[in-house]
């Protein structure tokens, strides 16, 4: 599932691609993907420029030339792409939307997503959709996630999920982060120590900047706009790693299932926290 630096990743590559573009025509779109429900996304969009485009956790958001906002989320399996109207469109393709061409010929940026957990979302001019998010864990600061860590009782590893916490981990990062931190993902958020809180802080941004210099993890799905998939999957430490010797001691890596979701970890580098 994309998370952070793969978003990250998408916004980078499609900005040269599309910003300053007028999109002449949407020539596809599968209309249940469209909140809110009935919204007329195509007769919005057609003939409007892209002015920016920018991510805000997992989210995608493009500015309009006359101040309407919208924003794609990738879910579980979605793609994000700029192709050449003369590509082959593929299953599961829910938005295809004609740019204006300059030099190159047409070119198209496509939305497909086979399991359908993303979507797209109008915003307006005045909405902010904000309220469900938590802060950008590349700028939050240490005192910030420390009061939003004392606040909750959930497992650590629960609780950076949850992104009304902090905004834009998943698993990958949520595991890798917790390893380079060296706490245990069972530790109760409100018991962290001082320095244990500043040590995620940090690992938390190693992590991430890591992982955006490697374009994002291509497990299965991912792939930037330009169709290329990332590297940093190559390099997780404890991610999808259960049962392999621990890089930094040998051990070998846990896994346990933590709100339906795996956690991997070292036993020996991740120490439970006493008392
Ligand atoms: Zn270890």
């Amino acid at each position: 599932m994309p998370e952070l630096p793969e978003v990250q990743t998408v916004v980078t590559t499609l900005r040269p691609k599309v910003v300053a573009r007028t999109i002449m025509g949407v020539r596809h779109l599968r209309a249940d993907i469209v909140s809110p429900t009935g919204f007329g996304l195509a007769a919005s969009i057609t003939g409007r420029a892209v002015r920016s485009i920018d991510r805000r956790a997992k989210r995608i958001i493009f500015t309009l030339d006359d101040g309407n906002r919208f924003y794609i989320h990738l879910g579980m399996t979605g793609r994000l792409t700029v192709e050449p109207d003369t590509a082959a469109v593929e299953k599961h393709t829910h938005l295809i939307c004609d740019l204006s061409d300059g030099a190159v010929g047409g070119i198209q940026l496509r939305f497909r997503d086979p399991r359908r957990f993303g979507g797209i979302f109008w915003l307006g001019i005045e909405s902010d959709d904000e309220a469900a998010l938590g802060p950008e864990p590349l700028s939050v600061k240490p005192v910030q996630l420390a009061q939003r860590l004392a606040r909750t009782t959930r497992a650590i590893k629960n609780a950076l999920l949850d992104q009304r916490v902090i905004a834009g981990l998943g698993n990958i990062y949520v595991d890798e982060s917790l390893f380079l931190a060296r706490v245990h993902p069972l530790t109760r958020s409100d018991r962290l120590s001082g320095g244990q809180v500043r040590r995620l802080n940090k690992a938390i941004k190693q992590t991430l900047r890591r992982a955006i210099r490697h374009r994002g993890s291509t497990l299965r799905d991912y792939v930037d706009a330009d169709g290329a998939g990332g590297a940093f999957q190559l390099m997780h430490r404890v991610y999808d790693r259960a049962d392999e010797p621990c890089v930094t001691c040998g051990m070998k890596i846990k896994r346990i299932v933590l709100g339906g979701r795996s956690t991997c970890f070292c036993p020996k580098c991740q120490k439970k926290n006493h008392g």
